[in-house]
């Protein structure tokens, strides 16, 4: 099997594996209990939160649990309007955000609140001047994604936080660093993010578990009520075995992040390189991009089509984002792809295991996919 479909999640480490059987196994109890058992379990959550606190150079106290970014994003947007919009009715964000938070500031358009959504450039990229024009003092939240999941795009996000912290330094500015975590490194610090959205399972740890930062200071409303856990943050029993298991995949990952960001620098070259005379493959993604995720349009062949041909390889990719399930991509349209290739999108995304035998491999069926499936242009 190959599997170049790591932006939609990935194969979970053994070092996560093992974590949630023992947690699950052995280390059982409530983190909320007073007896052994639940005190070994808080003890393994605060593990947890010291490695991912310092897997982004922050305070653990800054580090909450939550079920994934989708809920961390939706706990900051909608927990900083609920505390600080009281005079200020503007967000400013991007038209490429991932649907968690795009979904979210649209919520809060329809009741009333003004959006601004920067859109990218002719040439597909997304100044930090863009951003920064368009916050006034009417905003009180600027939402940002690092790194965009459909086609590996690093946004300017220190350069554009930077700069409206120090012009309005009471806007917050939240993150959702997902698609750049353990793959491109960043400090809090460097970011500027008051606030930043994390995910477990694309880093190798298990799905339905993540992260949100919170700058101390910063006060953001739950969006669950309850037991109190997480510091009053996000009530619910937390989940060890999910917690523990992310925390061991970034202790695999955190200490490396910047040689391996340079392996996969040349695994997309290598692939570029491959493609350079390739008249029937079209690369959509900038030669800047995050090297983890390379769109391609396959000879016009509909992403579905070609998907499903390279499946029956045993070859594994998605179609633009795995979110949008083969809908037209809003994404790509905003980053000014041509109409001619919205419809045969393949989105490549490799991880730490990705060989340049599975590239050769995957460029081997998708020319063989091209000229067996013309009939589906
Ligand atoms: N943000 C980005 C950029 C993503 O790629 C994803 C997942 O596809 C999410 C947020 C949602 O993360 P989760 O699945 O942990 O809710």
């Amino acid at each position: 099997m190959i599997y170049l479909d790591n932006a939609s999640t990935t194969k979970p480490c053994k070092e996560a594996v093992d974590a949630m059987v023992y947690c699950m196994t052995d280390v059982f109890g409530n983190p909320s209990s007073l007896h052994r058992l639940g005190v070994e379990a808080e003890k393994i959550i605060n593990e947890a939160r010291k490695t991912i606190a310092s897997s982004i150079s922050c305070e653990s106290e800054c580090i909450y649990f939550t079920s994934g970014a989708t809920e961390s994003s939706n706990m900051a947007i909608k927990g900083i309007a609920e505390n600080y919009s009281r005079l200020k009715k503007k967000i400013v964000t991007t038209e490429v955000e991932h649907p968690s938070v795009y979904q979210t500031i649209s919520y809060l358009e329809k009741k009333g609140y003004e959006v601004i959504r920067v859109k990218p450039q002719k040439d597909g990229s997304i100044t930090a001047e863009s951003i920064i024009n368009e916050v006034d003092e009417n905003t009180f939240l600027v939402s940002c994604m690092l790194v965009n999941n459909e086609n590996g795009e690093i946004l300017p996000i220190s350069k554009a936080f930077s700069v409206i912290k120090r012009k309005y330094p009471d806007v917050i500015t939240h993150c959702d660093a997902v698609q750049g975590y353990m793959k491109i490194p960043f400090k809090v610090k460097d970011l500027c993010a008051d606030i930043i959205s994390l995910s477990g399972h694309k880093v190798e740890g298990p799905k339905g578990v993540g992260a949100i930062y919170i700058k101390k200071g910063i006060r953001v409303a739950p969006l669950t009520l309850g037991g109190g856990q997480e510091k009053k943050q996000r009530s619910g029993t937390e989940s060890v075995p999910l917690i523990s298991a992310f925390s061991a995949a970034v202790k695999t990952k955190k200490d490396n992040i910047k040689e391996r960001l340079e392996i996969a620098v040349a695994k997309k070259q290598y692939l570029l390189q491959k493609l350079e005379n390739n008249k029937d493959i079209t690369v959509l993604s900038t030669i800047n991009a995050s090297p983890y995720i390379i769109a391609v349009s396959a000879g016009n062949i509909r992403s579905e089509t070609m998907l499903h041909y390279l499946e029956s390889k045993d070859i594994f990719v998605s179609s633009g984002s795995a979110c949008s399930k083969g809908a037209k991509s809003h994404v790509m349209q905003a980053f000014n792809v041509d109409d001619r290739y919205l419809d045969s999108i393949i989105r490549i995304s490799i991880s730490d295991s990705t060989k340049t035998e599975d590239i050769d491999r995957l460029l081997e069926v998708m020319n063989e996919g091209i000229k067996n499936l013309a009939y589906a242009r």
